[in-house]
């Protein structure tokens, strides 16, 4: 059987990294979240975090040739060959169409889950989103709150709110998911590959996990 490339599609707080981290250890495949990836660059201070920077801190998409150069380089390590999971990407056709000739190459089985939210339920979500930035564990203050107020329970390092996380900045990630990253549900669809749509506007991430297992025949 072919690996799969499992794609995490839908908007910004939907749930995709959230899905992403447990199914990495359900499924024992690596994660590749491009924001992640673009987030580090950014810590570190490097020329591309510094080229990117400006773009992400205003909730804009940065250039297709980066995240592709990004992922073609991540996919490519020893590490992807049994399988991995995508987040975050493609977000553009340009994207989808340099993905799809990869997979091909390298003989993996692109599988897409779109986890489908509504608006108002987003931005409620995104508001309340921390994150650590050491170990980049998820928390959301009204349904998965640290233990102990602001602090990571796995490493005890402050929690961070993201920088594009603010309400004026997520408003331009939801226009840019409409215009630039919506749009792929159609090119998905006339793939012919495995599409998956599910509702990730209720139940816990556990409960949203046992969603995705289902509609990928796990266990
Ligand atoms: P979210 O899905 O919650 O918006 P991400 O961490 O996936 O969060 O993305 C954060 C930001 O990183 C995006 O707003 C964008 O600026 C940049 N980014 C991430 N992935 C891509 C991508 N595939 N193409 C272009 N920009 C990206």
């Amino acid at each position: 059987m072919q690996p799969k490339a499992l794609i995490l599609f839908g908007p910004p707080g939907s749930g995709k990294g959230t899905q992403a981290k447990l199914l990495r250890e359900k499924l024992r495949v690596p994660h590749i979240s491009t924001g992640d990836m673009l987030r580090e660059r950014i810590a570190s201070g490097d020329q591309l975090g510094v080229q990117v920077q400006g773009l992400m801190h205003a909730g804009r998409l940065v250039p297709d040739e980066i995240v592709n150069r990004l992922v073609a380089d991540r996919t490519s390590k020893a590490d992807c060959s049994g399988g991995f999971i995508l987040d975050g990407y493609p977000r553009t056709l340009q994207q989808a169409e340099v993905l799809a000739t990869q997979l091909r190459r390298q003989g993996f089985q692109p599988v897409v889950i779109h986890l489908k939210v509504d608006y108002t339920k987003i931005i409620a979500r995104i508001a309340g989103r921390r994150q650590c930035p050491v170990c980049g564990a998820l928390y959301s203050l009204t349904s998965n709150p640290p233990q102990r107020p602001d602090h990571c329970d796995l490493d005890g390092t402050r929690l961070a709110i993201r920088d594009d996380d603010k309400e004026s900045v997520i408003r331009e990630r939801l226009e840019a998911y409409d215009r630039q990253t919506r749009p792929l549900l159609d090119y998905f669809a006339a793939t012919g590959e495995p599409f998956h749509e599910l509702d990730g506007n209720d139940g816990t991430p556990q409960e949203v996990l046992a969603k995705v297992g289902r509609v990928l025949n796990l266990e």
